[in-house]
This record gives structure tokens, C-alpha cells and sequence, in this order.
């Protein structure tokens, strides 16, 4: 499909803020990327409108019960270009979401599309700052009017976009403290932790304050049955860094399958390293750090991309990782990853999706 989509055109367009001062998430660009669901018609009406306030009923299913998905993926700019990164992963992943909760399936081709246009619109948006990229957020949510629950009948998604800086502020490879939750669960198996769904992260929020109220920037979650095997970190994936190979817990249901994930996975064997993806007990974590074989740990993540841990904290025990410095693995994938995103590198696996100018 190479048709335009609509442009409902805005009177006035925004300043644009200060690459220097970029934050994450709290700036958007002027226009939005809107599609309907409904019953009678399916997804229709597809256009690019003026970012702004929605108007939803009170009763709207998506704020009364939950069914809210989203995404989360990158635009960057190099050389005057504006890529996506691996954006095909994504809508692939939002339909995993959708069928979870009883949406409706999205053309993952149209939406991709539908997404470069958006981006073209906006492309004086995408900063070129270092560690700087175009933040993009897909949602779909619910829009019925109607308490009862069944699955709504009415579903909109929005694209909306957030230039951005580094996740974390300044410097982007500080290592992190982390505490390992052994109260609260974010997941089990038969339940919604493979799915980027909103619920998810309310789920997590009490967890996160409490750790944070303790100095700590994020929470390890273990499994939900017997919360000894690890699962992930925040919104991260988790890998460990033993005796020179490069792990992670294998996928299980409860587990996000992360993109980042999966892109370091086959980035780190293309570099040559051994990957196991297997089951890991804190237990072996915290053996593997005495013995001396835990080297490295990191977590991976659209919005943070590699993010090493510094302390890691079970119940009274602290264990500091590789001098709360960040590791010679974690470095290495930090930047083939960053170089082959930003265009700096090579793209030999063809991740890179140039947006063009319509
Ligand atoms: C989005 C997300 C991740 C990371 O996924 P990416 O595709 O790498 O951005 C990891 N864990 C959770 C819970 C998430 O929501």
C-alpha cells in the first residue's frame, strides 16, 4: 500500500523543545497516528490528526476492565535519515497482546505503513542527539460504552510519539540498583506476562514504589509459583554474564518476550558468544556471584536499550556486580547494538527500516 493516509491538518504546530534538554516521555509531536474498531465495520477510518485530548464515555470498557495493549519502539535519525528499528517485531507482538485479551487482530502490514507515514509527517521531530531517538508508543484500548464484561465492541489505537533523550537521564550506561522482590509477583504462567498489556503494569507499581523507597531503581521479579526462578527486571529483560557466556531465562509464558531481548540474543552469537536460554534460580545467581562466575548481569529493553545492574539485593544480602562497573560484554553488545541502531554500524541482519519521504 503506497495510497496517503489523511492528514487532518492543525492550525498551529508546536515549538519544538531544546534537543539539549530532551527528558523521556513528556514532550509529543503535533500529530497522531488514530484507527477505529468497530463491530459493523472493523478497523476503519485510519488517518493522521492533531495530538490532543480524546474524548471516551465514562463507561468505556477499556478504563473498567482492563483491555488496554501497547507498544513500544524507536525512530532515529542518521545522516538526515530517519530509520525504525525492527518495527515489523512490534506489530507482530501487538497482535500476541490483542489476541490475549479478546481484541480485534490489526494488519500488521498496514499498521507499518500507517506507522512510516506517521513518522515521515513528524521526521523534523526525530532528535540526533547522542543516545536521543523518536520514542513511539502504539495503544489500543477499548471504547464501549457499557459496564457489563464482555469484550468491548469498540476498540481505538493511537500512535503517539515523544522525542526523547536517554531513559535513565545523562549518562546512559550507569549501573543500576535493583532489588529482588520476594513478596509480590508480576506474572504466572496462564496468565497476561507474555503480553504488553497495561494491567501489567499497574500490577507492578507497589512493588516499584517500595523498592524505590528503599534506594533501589528497579525490582527483579521472580516466577509467579515458586518465586525462585528469575524473570525479568522492571520493564527489562534480564541477562547474567557466566564464566563468559552469555544467559537468560528462557521464555516460559509469564516472561515478556522483549525485542531487545531477542536482538542481543542473536547479536551476542553473532559476536561469537555461547547464549543459553534456560531456567536461572536467585539461588544460582547468588552462588555463581560467590564463587566468582557471575561476571556480568544486565538488563535489555526498548526504552533503556542495555542497561547494566551494579547491585543486586535478596532479602539481607547484597551482591555488587563487576565493582558497580559497567562490563566488558555489556559494553561490547551496548555498542554494536547502539552502533547498528543509530547507523554507525553495518545492519548485516537487516534490522534497520528506513522511512520514506512520501
Ligand atoms: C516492553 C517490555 C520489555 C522489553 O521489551 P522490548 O521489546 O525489548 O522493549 C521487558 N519487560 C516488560 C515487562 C516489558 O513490558
Amino acid at each position: 500500500m503506497s495510497e496517503l493516509i489523511k492528514v487532518e491538518k492543525r492550525q498551529v504546530l508546536q515549538e519544538k523543545p531544546d534537543q539539549a534538554s530532551l527528558t523521556f516521555g513528556e514532550v509529543f509531536t503535533d500529530y497522531m497516528l488514530s484507527f477505529e474498531y468497530s463491530q459493523e465495520k472493523g478497523w476503519h477510518d485510519l488517518k493522521i490528526i492533531p495530538y490532543g485530548p480524546i474524548e471516551l464515555s465514562p463507561a468505556a470498557q477499556s478504563i473498567h476492565y482492563g483491555q488496554s495493549v501497547f507498544e513500544g519502539l524507536k525512530a532515529y535519525k542518521h545522516d538526515g535519515e530517519v530509520v525504525l528499528f525492527r518495527p515489523e517485531e512490534n506489530f507482530k507482538r501487538i497482535n500476541q497482546s490483542l489476541e490475549r485479551l479478546k481484541m480485534p487482530q490489526l494488519d500488521e502490514e498496514l499498521m507499518l505503513e500507517g506507522l512510516k507515514q506517521l513518522v515521515d509527517v513528524e521526521r523534523d521531530w526525530v532528535p540526533d542527539g547522542e543516545g536521543q531517538s523518536l520514542y513511539i508508543r502504539p495503544i489500543v484500548f477499548a471504547t464501549q460504552g457499557v459496564l457489563g464484561v464482555h469484550p468491548s465492541h469498540n476498540y481505538k489505537l493511537l500512535i503517539i510519539l515523544s522525542p526523547s533523550g536517554s531513559y535513565y537521564g545523562g549518562d546512559a550506561l550507569k549501573p543500576t540498583k535493583i532489588y529482588v522482590e520476594d513478596e509480590y509477583v508480576r506474572a504466572v504462567r496462564g496468565g497476561v506476562g507474555f503480553a504488553k498489556v497495561a494491567g501489567n503494569y499497574a500490577a507492578s507499581l507497589l512493588a516499584q514504589a517500595n523498592a524505590n523507597g528503599l534506594g533501589f531503581d528497579q525490582v527483579l521479579w521472580l516466577d509467579g509459583v515458586e518465586q525462585k526462578y528469575v524473570e525479568e527486571v522492571g520493564s527489562m529483560n534480564i541477562f547474567f554474564v557466566i564464566n563468559g557466556k552469555v544467559v537468560t531465562p528462557k521464555l516460559n509464558g509469564s516472561i515478556l518476550p522483549g525485542i531487545t531481548r531477542k536482538t542481543v540474543i542473536e547479536l551476542a552469537k553473532s559476536l561469537n558468544y555461547e547464549v543459553e536460554e534456560r531456567r536461572i534460580s536467585i539461588d544460582e545467581v547468588f552462588e555463581l556471584y560467590h564463587s566468582g562466575e557471575l561476571e556480568e548481569v544486565f538488563g535489555t529493553g526498548t526504552a533503556a536499550v542495555i542497561s547494566p545492574v551494579g547491585e543486586l539485593q535478596l532479602k539481607d544480602e547484597k551482591i555488587v556486580i563487576n565493582n558497580n562497573e559497567t562490563g566488558k560484554v555489556t559494553q561490547e553488545l551496548y555498542d554494536h547494538y547502539t552502533g547498528i541502531q543509530s547507523g554507525k554500524l553495518d545492519d548485516p541482519h537487516g534490522w534497520r527500516v528506513e522511512v520514506p519521504r512520501y
